[in-house]
């Protein structure tokens, strides 16, 4: 592997101080899009987590005692440094993942900047709780407390995201945090960490990187952690509630989803195409984001001119332009990491041995997606890829991908169309496309999923709470969710 010479070394925050790992390791990042080492991130090891939570446990008390309109101002402040420094977060966050530049500039950082501006106008209610008349001249009230220590642990598919929506609503609410972002992506985590430093009391927001399996056990069972938000896979998931079953802690999960876009015969099928062929799947950081619509559910007579129309925008020189991830121009990147490269590319495969049909696509590797581009042949390409099955059963149509392949499903009524949305084990989003607005009422009760979407597709922000139910989790990143509620009756002597 080729190190190169301008390797930037990220540092961890803990108790308001840029600290290496205390051993002194580090764990190499891979640009993905070139295979090449780009950057260094500490491998931190237990006692660093130890120190994360003791700095967090401390700088606690005198953070919940601050006023809501001093942390607003803290929060409002990280906004700001987060516009200022706009460009170097959105090249970091290209560089880690291959998320294209032009939707991490014009897309993610006004996302994130709106995010702690939500968080600090949020803190002026959150621990607002309410009054309650009692019988016998008592009276009941409701406090919101923050829990205390807060641990949010991150995925590799959009570490600004999870981090911000994790961090600035819990410091909103009063709690101190620890984020531990992916092993697979932690530079533009450490940088944001870097640049807020200042913002917040020392200890009040910590960041830290590492092995999750060797921070894990104390970030998640140590009795001074008070509440744990994970976005990530249900095998964590499960490896979380397992450590503290003995010992209880509220949970927020957010995890995987096989989220389903379904057509209807009078859905306007050029909106339709143009979703599927961006944003919903295969431009969204080509599919490697937790709604990615990889199923989509057509009527059996608008079908073919919707998979006609789909593929035609994937013909389109505008829709495949593969190229530097850095360079504004290009629409689609690659694969963040290796391991999701193999697991995509293998599953292209399974769904053409399980009798699904190729619509489109289906190569991988940087010399075959992008030949054009010889420094991007070692990267982690893989090509949008449409697939055709005709039973929900397929392990394509049931397992997350994670990637920029969807599988188009025929039904013929509204029925069938429920089932096949509902057929599988998560129930993260689904999309509805149609004019009847009684159609797409009865779909939006009916639809086992915590976001629909109806005639749009991944309308995610700060304004509507964010969750799964079923496999893909429970639990939103809300302000709500990072306090707690205390009952109170006082007596009366009338
Ligand atoms: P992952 O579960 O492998 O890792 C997530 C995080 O958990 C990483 O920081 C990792 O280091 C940490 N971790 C791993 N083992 C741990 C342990 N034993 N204890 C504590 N932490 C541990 O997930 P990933 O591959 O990084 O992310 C992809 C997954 O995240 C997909 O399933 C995707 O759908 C999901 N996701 C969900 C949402 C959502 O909001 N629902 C958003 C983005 C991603």
């Amino acid at each position: 592997m080729t190190v190169s010479t301008d390797l930037k070394v990220y540092k961890n925050l803990i108790g308001g101080e840029l600290r290496d790992a205390s051993g002194g390791e580090r764990i190499d990042s891979i640009d993905p899009s070139t295979g090449k080492v780009w950057a260094a991130i500490p491998q931190s090891s237990q006692e660093d987590a130890l120190s994360a939570v003791a700095a967090a446990k401390h700088a606690f008390p005198a953070w919940k005692k601050t006023t809501a309109e001093e942390r607003a101002a803290a929060l409002r402040k990280a906004a700001e440094l987060i516009g200022e420094n706009a460009e170097a977060l959105a090249a970091l966050e290209t560089q880690d993942i291959g998320w294209v530049i032009r939707e991490t500039s014009y897309g993610l950082i006004p996302v994130l900047q709106q995010v702690w501006f939500n968080a600090a106008a949020g803190a002026l209610e959150a621990n607002r709780g309410q009054t309650v008349p009692l019988p016998s001249a008592s009276f009941g009230y409701t406090l919101r407390e923050p829990y205390g220590v807060v641990v949010g642990i991150t995925p590799w598919n959009a570490p600004l995201f999870t981090l911000s929506i994790k961090a600035a609503n819990a410091i909103a609410a009063g709690n101190t945090v620890i984020i531990k972002p992916s092993e697979q992506a932690s530079a533009s985590s450490l940088y944001l960490a870097e640049l807020l430093k200042d913002v917040f009391p020392r200890g009040v927001f910590n960041v830290i990187s590492g092995y999750g399996t060797e921070l894990g056990d104390v970030l998640t069972s140590h009795p001074d952690v008070n509440k744990i938000s994970l976005t990530g896979s249900g095998r964590t998931a499960s490896t979380i509630a397992r450590a503290t079953a003995d010992k209880p802690k509220p949970l927020i999960l957010e995890l995987g989803g096989k989220s389903a876009n379904i057509v209807f015969e009078d859905a306007d099928i050029d909106a339709v195409a143009d979703a599927i062929s961006t944003y919903s799947i295969f431009t969204g950081n080509s599919g490697q984001i937790c709604v990615g619509s990889s199923r989509l559910l057509v009527h059996r007579a608008i079908f073919d001119k919707v998979a006609e129309a789909v593929i035609s925008r994937l013909k389109n020189p505008q829709y495949k332009m593969y190229g530097p991830t850095l360079d504004p121009s290009t629409t689609t990147g690659p694969m963040a990491n290796k391991s999701q490269f193999d697991i995509v590319r293998n599953y292209i495969q399974v769904g053409l041995d399980e009798g699904a049909e190729l619509l489109y696509g289906g190569r991988s590797g940087g010399a075959e997606v992008a030949p054009d581009h010889s420094e991007l042949a070692e990267g982690y390409w893989i090509e949008p890829t449409l697939l055709k099955a005709e039973s929900n059963t397929l392990r394509v149509c049931q397992e997350e991908i994670f990637g920029p392949v969807a599988v188009m499903i025929p039904f013929n009524t509204e029925e069938q169309a429920l089932n096949l949305a509902n057929g599988t084990e998560y129930g993260l989003a689904a999309g509805v496309w149609t004019k009847d607005l009684s159609l797409a009422h009865r779909m939006v009760s009916a639809l086992d999923a915590g976001n629909v979407w109806v005639n749009t597709y991944a309308r995610v922000g700060p304004e509507l709470p964010f969750g799964g139910t079923k496999n893909s989790g429970f639990g939103t990143d809300s302000i709500a969710d990072y306090s707690r509620e205390k009952s109170c009756v006082i007596e009366l002597k009338l």
